[in-house]
């Protein structure tokens, strides 16, 4: 695969198209209608949205693929629900023209939770919570294809686009091919930029981030560990995704993932590491769960033998896991 194949083309494309429509329901409170799933996380009017868009663009050109997101149509086709269902209309209809309510819900369903050899990995808004917050989100799609992922994009419509200016311009995708390397691409610009990892070796130099949600991972633990390794800089606390973008482009040096202890067991899915994951790899970086495994995106959409996960710059994998286990 180039970077001129079809497949990063309609990616690109799709994952554009999603991001603009993101971008409008933000700024657009009315949209920010959301409906609690059943394990309590929400889920709005942009999820469904960008879920219908890119799950189209992919199916019209690889009619065989298998897609594998977040979100069904099951809560949206309640009728308690028309109001969310005629909001997604609204807003798909302004990208594609003629997207009736039926058609939407049924592009949303094209997802299935069974992986094949070749299926594509979606989260159409990865860090729900940051997006209703108004902080960061991500668009999330990878290609996977036996196994290991060939291609990996994220956009990430309010990350500053230059790491030394964090109140400038917003907006800016990743890319990543399979042993191609790693790009960040401005939305605003176009302007493209190759990727690579922070070089710090000495670990007290090195910057951490990790989630905003005290649920998704064990901040008291992120603490001690930076006090082990004698890190003073202060974490950056981001949602999403956008965590992988900021390490494959050397903003930060450690991203830390250990299982909050309101949830110790909790399994991570795979929509929620696969497009991260190859930025950081593909940029220089290593990838792996708190014990040093590889993530493992081959077992289902939940990446069952895995627990937690470290993403480093490489140089200082070796020494954050063991000092974990101190
Ligand atoms: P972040 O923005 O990095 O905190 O991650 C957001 C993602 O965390 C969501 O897409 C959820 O799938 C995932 N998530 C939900 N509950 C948990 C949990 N208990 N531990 C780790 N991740 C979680
Ligand atoms: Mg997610």
């Amino acid at each position: 695969m180039d970077r001129n194949s079809i497949e990063v083309e309609v990616a690109l494309k799709a994952i554009t198209a999603a991001s603009a429509l993101c971008q409008k329901i933000a700024s657009d409170l009315a949209g920010k209608e959301s409906i609690l799933k059943s394990d309590r996380s929400p889920v709005t009017v942009a999820d469904y949205g960008s879920q219908a868009i890119i799950s189209k663009c992919i199916k019209d050109v690889f009619t065989e693929d298998t897609i594998v997101a977040e979100e069904d149509s099951k809560e949206l086709r309640k009728p308690v629900h028309s109001r969310v269902l005629e909001q997604v209309t609204y807003y798909v209809n302004e990208l594609i023209p003629d997207s009736s309510p039926e058609k939407i819900c049924s592009w949303i369903d094209y997802s299935s939770h069974s992986l094949s050899d070749r299926f594509w990995a979606l989260d159409p808004i990865d860090g729900t919570k940051g997006f209703l917050r108004g902080d960061q989100y991500a668009i999330a799609l990878a290609l996977i294809q036996n196994g290991f992922i060939k291609l990996g994009i994220l956009a990430c419509p309010q990350l500053h686009v230059d790491k030394n200016q964090p109140l400038g311009e917003k907006g800016c995708l990743f890319l990543a091919l399979k042993e191609k390397g790693s790009v960040q691409i401005d939305i605003g610009s176009g302007e493209q930029r190759s990727l690579s990892v922070s070089k710090v070796s000495n670990p007290s130099e090195a910057i951490i981030t990790e989630s905003v949600e005290s649920d998704h991972a064990d901040h008291l633990f992120h603490q001690r560990l930076a006090k082990k390794l004698n890190i003073s800089k202060p974490s950056l606390r981001l949602d999403s995704q956008a965590k992988y973008g900021i390490v494959a482009r050397g903003e930060a040096t450690i991203y830390l993932r250990v299982p909050s202890p309101s949830e110790p067991g909790y399994k991570e899915k795979i929509w929620d590491h696969a497009a991260g994951s190859i930025i950081t790899e593909e940029a220089g970086g290593r990838v792996t769960d708190i014990s040093g495994h590889p993530l493992d995106f081959l077992s289902g959409i939940k990446m069952e033998k895995n627990q937690g996960v470290v993403v480093t710059n490489g140089i200082l994998h070796d020494i954050v896991l063991e000092t974990m286990k101190m």
